[in-house]
């Protein structure tokens, strides 16, 4: 399944981060997920917690914070409202996406030891 591919990923980065600030565990996950991602929250989080047991992300929770879909006229960047036909209705021009097909890792809260 795709979410599951996706939670190793984010799994592999997050435990990259805590190498290099020689933590000894994460408290908290959080991840941005565009709603044109093509991923599911639930899925997603049901797969997470399948897989954090064991990792440096044991008992860790995720939080996800959905990102709605943005568009802009790609000639001259003026926004241009969901639901609407995907064209610039000052200069006629096509849409491109610039929020809300992102799968990003956002912030990780570390546990690293007193020395
Ligand atoms: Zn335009």
């Amino acid at each position: 399944m795709h979410e599951y591919s996706i939670v190793q990923a984010l799994l592999a980065q997050v435990e990259r981060q805590a190498a290099r600030h020689g933590a000894s565990a994460v408290r908290r996950l959080e991840v941005r997920i565009g709603e044109l991602s093509g991923v599911e929250v639930d899925l997603l989080k049901t797969a997470y917690e399948m897989m954090r047991d064991r990792t440096i992300c044991d008992g860790a929770p995720m939080e996800v914070t959905p990102v709605a879909a943005r568009w802009e006229c790609r000639a001259c960047g003026q926004a241009i409202p969901q639901g609407m036909a995907l064209r610039c209705a000052a200069c006629g021009s096509g849409a491109r996406l610039t929020a809300g097909d992102e799968i990003m890792l956002d912030r990780i809260e570390l546990e690293v030891a007193d020395v």
